[in-house]
């Protein structure tokens, strides 16, 4: 067994083709639920659903969000009706005391449905709104992600990081937004100052997670900052990772970024926004699988590969890298 941490990009794209080298059912995904929101009630997970989508071969890989060809009707009428009525159609969060009130799922992460900020599809909103009712019925979030792979014919195991709740939140010039606010909302545009993991330092990763976390761990090209941050602030994560084998994919060549906000976000926290910076960040790696052109030098084994993600073959050449990598530390 091998397992791999996610985002909702960078991993997905790396795992895409990867079936021959690392086969599903014997490649648990540790997903990051940081970013994760409850719009009108429903939680949304955007990390463990691009990886449930992906496996269940119905994720949109144009946008890497969502399922293919979903309609969006409800969305669509939301919007409609806010505008007819005269509502701001930016995310409006609940108050401070619904906030934290009734679920334990609920904290500082909590959206009002009016307009619905956030586009979700009408197939992808039925995933919420079970994922939800599991949960009201007294499910953990890892158990409703295991009855959801199940509903897609998925054999993976995909591990939420913690059954309790984190919000990653960017603190701005103009105050405090959810991540999913700073960056669907406002295009990542805000400055800066500060990156908070609330909630953290409640949580505690799920026996599921430190069971899978005994294996060698790859941790794929995801953000740094927001993917791998609020799994690396939950108590036992980081621990587990220092003690077994870690092979890290760069999301980076050189100082160049593929794609997203990771530089921006690495720069605002005190990082250098490269390839160097993502070592510096992951002193529990001890290898890595980085680009033909990035020419940086580590203290680490390193394995070069055209790391560009933009099909499934590619994917499956990344994905041979990172297992020359493990072998040179497994
Ligand atoms: P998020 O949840 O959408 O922020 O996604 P992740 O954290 O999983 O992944 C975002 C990272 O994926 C970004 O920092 C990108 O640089 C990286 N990324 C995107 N496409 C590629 C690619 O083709 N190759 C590599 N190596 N990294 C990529």
């Amino acid at each position: 067994m091998v397992t791999f941490l996610a985002g909702g990009t960078g991993t997905p794209k790396l795992l895409w083709g990867a079936e021959a080298v690392f086969p599903p059912a014997d490649t648990p995904v540790v997903g990051n639920t940081g970013d994760d929101v409850e719009i009108a009630g429903h939680l949304v997970c955007p990390d463990l659903d691009t990886q449930l989508f992906l496996d269940g071969g119905v994720l949109d890989t144009e946008t890497w969000w969502g399922i293919d060809d979903d309609p969006h009707r409800t969305h669509d009428e939301l919007g409609a009706l806010a505008e007819r009525a005269g509502l701001d159609s930016g995310p409006r969060y609940l108050p401070a005391d619904a906030q934290t009130d009734g679920r334990e799922i609920a904290r500082w992460r909590r959206f009002s449905g009016v307009a619905e900020f956030m586009h979700i599809g009408d197939r992808d909103r039925a995933v919420h709104l079970t994922r939800t009712g599991l949960i009201d019925e007294g499910h953990t979030l890892t158990e409703a992600t295991r009855r959801l792979c199940a509903a897609f014919g998925v054999d993976r195991s995909i591990l939420p990081m913690s059954d309790d709740p984190v919000a990653s939140l960017i603190h701005t010039p103009d105050g405090v937004q959810h991540f999913q606010e700073w960056w669907v909302h406002r295009n990542g545009d805000p400055a800066v100052e500060r990156v908070e993991f609330r909630g953290a330092d409640d949580a505690d990763p799920t026996p599921a997670v430190l069971d899978a976390l005994d294996d060698p761990v790859v941790v794929g090209p995801s953000n740094p900052v927001t993917s791998l941050g609020p799994m690396l602030a939950v108590d036992g994560i980081r621990e587990a990772l220092d003690s077994t084998p870690v092979v890290a994919v760069s999301p980076f060549v050189e100082d160049r970024v593929f794609s997203g906000p990771a530089a921006k976000l690495m720069a605002a926290t005190g990082q250098e926004p490269s390839t160097a910076g993502v070592a510096d960040a992951y002193p529990f790696a001890d290898a890595f699988v980085l680009d033909s052109e990035d020419g940086t030098d580590l203290d680490r084994p390193v394995v070069h590969t055209d790391t560009a993600l933009d099909s499934s073959a590619d994917s499956e050449r990344v994905a041979r890298a990172v297992d020359a990598a493990l072998a040179e530390v497994a």
